[in-house]
């Protein structure tokens, strides 16, 4: 990401509630016509910073700019009407009242060229035929897009989306997400995306910014941040993960499953893996555990199985052995992630 195709720049903010520090030294950067995933558990602090971002909130430290303009300081907010944003919130936020077109056009009155731009924004995200159609006879998708229309009309520099799918079922979810990242790749607008769902987060996403208490806690492509996270909290938002512990000693952290090269120093580490990346095979080959639980989820199963000091977990989509029956534990060194004691966690697992 060259600094000069920077649409957004998020410099050391800060945001407190009273005593609660919501954003707490947070950088950010979005590239020109990029989609940028915004990562984080609930609380953490995604929504203060997005509607700084847009103007909604003000800063205590730190800057915020938008193509060029320093719209944001703790001493001055450039208002949300005169910042070149667009917003999706939540739960869309359409006019009941208003069709379609009148939702699109609501920020553009008094143009001379409303109903053209908002025919071209109809067209373009194919709603040229609901045109006339009020918002609760519309499909959630199509919802969406109405939303995102609207967001568009003002010609923004960026568009702002804050969970757009958590009031979708998860049958409507896959296509509403396709359909939106078209909608936005089309509109060519660069765009930020805030979500609690790692998979949302890395289905949509260029490049992903992991929040946590407040801090961007790691920045990368989703597949760098999947395979090479730098710390358990940026490991665990990406997905689950067991944790062993592991000890270092120069440049090689040792665990009971299996050796892994490191640049952390000597001393105390984890060991992490995902329980995709861990097999069950045979007894006698590797780690020798017990089958606590087999869990189903679908696609996969989830075998939890022990050691006796550590408890794993492990995603089959094999069949799974019998509570009780003691197996070897295979895993491809190659998948370990060797990650610092600093930065939470506790040994075993998520889920
Ligand atoms: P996220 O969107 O990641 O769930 P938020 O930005 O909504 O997180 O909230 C971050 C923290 O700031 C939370 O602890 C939340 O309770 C607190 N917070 C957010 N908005 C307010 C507010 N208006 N007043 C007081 N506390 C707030
Ligand atoms: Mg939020």
């Amino acid at each position: 990401m060259a600094m000069t195709d920077a649409i957004v720049s998020v410099t050391g903010v800060r945001r407190a509630y009273g005593r609660k520090i919501a954003v707490d030294g947070a950088d950010l950067t979005l590239s020109r016509g990029r989609i940028l995933g915004l990562l984080g558990a609930s609380g953490s602090g995604k929504s203060t910073l997005l509607r700084a971002i847009s103007g909604l909130e003000s800063i205590d430290a730190g800057s915020i700019v938008i193509d060029g303009q320093v719209v944001t300081t703790p001493d001055r907010r450039v208002p949300p009407e005169a910042r070149r944003v667009g917003m999706v919130f939540q739960d869309f936020a359409l006019f009941p009242h208003l069709t379609v077109a009148g939702n699109v056009g609501f920020g553009l009155k008094g143009r001379r060229d409303r109903d053209v731009v908002v025919a071209a924004l109809l067209t373009r995200l194919r709603l040229a035929d609901r045109a006339s159609a009020f918002p609760h006879t519309l499909s959630g998708g199509e919802q969406q897009r109405v939303a995102l229309a609207r967001a568009l009309a003002r010609d923004p520099a960026v568009i702002l989306l804050d969970e757009p799918f958590s009031s979708l079922d998860s049958s409507l979810r896959a296509e509403v997400r396709e359909d939106l990242v078209r909608a936005l790749r089309d509109s060519g607008a660069s765009a930020i995306v805030v979500t609690h769902d790692a998979e949302d987060a890395m289905i949509m996403a260029d490049d992903l910014a992991l929040m946590d208490a407040g801090r961007i806690i790691q920045t990368g492509t989703p597949h760098a941040l999947y395979t090479r996270p730098t710390s358990v909290a940026a490991a665990r938002l990406l997905g689950p993960l067991n944790l062993v512990e592991a000890g270092v000693r120069q440049g090689l952290a040792t665990s009971v499953l299996g050796q892994a090269a490191t640049i952390l120093p000597d001393g105390e580490a984890w060991i992490g893996v995902r329980p995709s990346d861990l097999r069950l095979a045979d007894a006698g080959t590797g780690l020798q555990v017990r089958v606590e639980s087999v869990g189903y989820a679908g696609k996969f199963r989830i075998v939890r199985v022990s050691n006796g000091p550590q408890t794993l977990s492990v995603h089959v989509d094999y069949e799974a052995p019998a509570i009780g029956a003691t197996v070897g534990l295979a895993v491809d060194t190659a998948r370990l992630l060797v990650l610092p004691r600093t930065g939470g966690g506790q040994a075993a697992v998520g889920r």
